[in-house]
């Protein structure tokens, strides 16, 4: 009986360890960050090193104007593109994360911001 406790709290102690160190790249990844894989590596990483990786994935994925955080102009902006060859409404989410090109998903023109 009490092994059984024991085998319950080490496996809820590993279930809350990769929930920890998998937060890192859900908060990167909910903000739309270009790098959320890589984030996602270093919180793994900062699994096995004591949290020195981990602290680092978390500021890392917190970098970066995240599209639904962004300052009120630079989402105006983004709302107003339009694909100069074949007119198209780009929605932001079709442009990649902080870049200054895209590609139309109409005609498949790169396009610049
Ligand atoms: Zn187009």
């Amino acid at each position: 009986m009490e092994s059984l406790m024991m085998m319950l709290l080490v496996a809820l102690g590993v279930v809350a360890v990769i929930l920890i160190g998998t937060l890192p790249y859900f908060v990167a990844k909910s903000r739309g960050h270009a790098n959320a894989a890589a984030v996602g590596v270093c919180g793994v990483v900062g699994i096995f090193t004591f949290g020195v990786f981990w602290l680092v994935a978390l500021v890392w994925a917190f970098t970066g104007p995240g599209r639904a955080h962004a300052d009120g102009s630079s989402a105006r902006r983004l709302d107003r593109i339009q694909c100069p060859l074949c007119a198209r409404r780009i929605k932001p989410s079709e442009i990649p994360y902080q870049s200054d090109t895209y590609r139309c998903p109409g005609c498949g023109a790169l396009n610049s911001i």
